[in-house]
């Protein structure tokens, strides 16, 4: 925690800010470098509002686990989005769907609040007269809100979407299935991301996104298929497998068990004698 800040508490949960966030300002400064006077002003705050939707929007993911008895460890805000580290992932489908939910959620609120505002401005500006800047400011927060529902809803896991995506798949196919089936369609859409970023947009923070979750979904997996070894080998079932990052070697490499590279995983697994370990990866639910 040392390299976050903490800004305030909200709802009992902590708020952090991750030092790289200071790039922010930095970059908008870097790359409009002909902003001045109020157009910068107009930009700055901007960023610091929409960032400030962004906490109200991993609020909503936190108070939706919280309805479900899950507690949040804290939220942070990195350049790339804020993260909500929820004490753990509910593994019921429709739990992680509302929890999902619930972060757009409270953008599209905002969004909607905006809206209506403006809508009434002209009625409003005759009680409280807003200099035009102020309307700009709040017109471009609405759209950069539902940019924010539109973004996060991309089925790319472990975005919202993505998490969306996954626990209706669970739904019919079983949380394991349903997450391998995810998190290949996340890599797919994270490839398409950072090269739209790269090429198209000339967003380093979309490549930067792209890159994470190319490898945060996969990791996730991996958390998966070892903590559903372990409820397997608990539960006593005639079947198991356990996967090493790192060739096994030395005294484990010396009993009778069986290692097999499995390539798509990116792991090593042990086979149980006399049976192939992929099966194990793709055996129904
Ligand atoms: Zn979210």
């Amino acid at each position: 925690m040392s390299t976050s800040l903490k800004l305030g508490n909200a709802f009992g949960i902590g708020i952090f800010v991750h030092w790289t966030f200071f790039l922010v300002p930095a970059l908008v400064l870097f790359t409009n470098p002909g902003l001045s006077g109020p157009a910068l002003a107009l930009a700055l705050f901007l960023v610091l509002a929409v960032f400030g939707c962004v906490v109200l929007h991993e609020l909503g993911h936190a108070l939706a686990a919280r309805r479900f008895g899950i507690a949040t460890r804290d939220i942070t805000l990195y350049p790339i989005g804020g993260v909500a580290r929820l004490e753990r992932m509910s593994e019921k489908p429709w739990e992680e769907f509302w929890i999902a939910v619930a972060g757009p959620a409270v953008n599209l609120l905002i969004a909607g609040l905006l809206g209506f505002f403006l809508t009434f401005s002209r009625a409003i500006h005759q009680v409280v007269p807003l200099p035009p800047l102020g309307l700009e400011f709040l017109t471009m927060l609405m759209f950069l809100n539902l940019g924010l529902v539109a973004f996060n809803l991309v089925p790319a896991f472990p975005m919202d979407g993505g998490r969306v995506l996954r626990a209706l798949l669970a739904l019919r196919l079983g949380r394991l299935r349903a997450t391998q089936i995810a998190v290949n369609i996340g890599m797919v859409l994270a490839v398409l991301m950072g090269l739209a970023g790269f090429l198209v947009m000339g967003n380093f923070m979309m490549v930067f996104l792209a890159v994470f979750v190319y490898f945060a979904g996969q990791q996730e997996l991996a958390a998966l298929y070892q903590r559903e070894a372990q409820r397997r080998w608990q539960q006593g079932e005639d079947r198991f497998f356990e996967s090493y990052r790192e060739p096994p070697t030395g005294p484990q490499s010396a009993d009778n068990n069986v290692y097999l590279w499995d390539s798509k995983n990116g792991v090593w697994v042990r086979q149980k004698p006399l049976r192939p370990a992929r099966s194990y990866w793709f055996e129904a639910e």
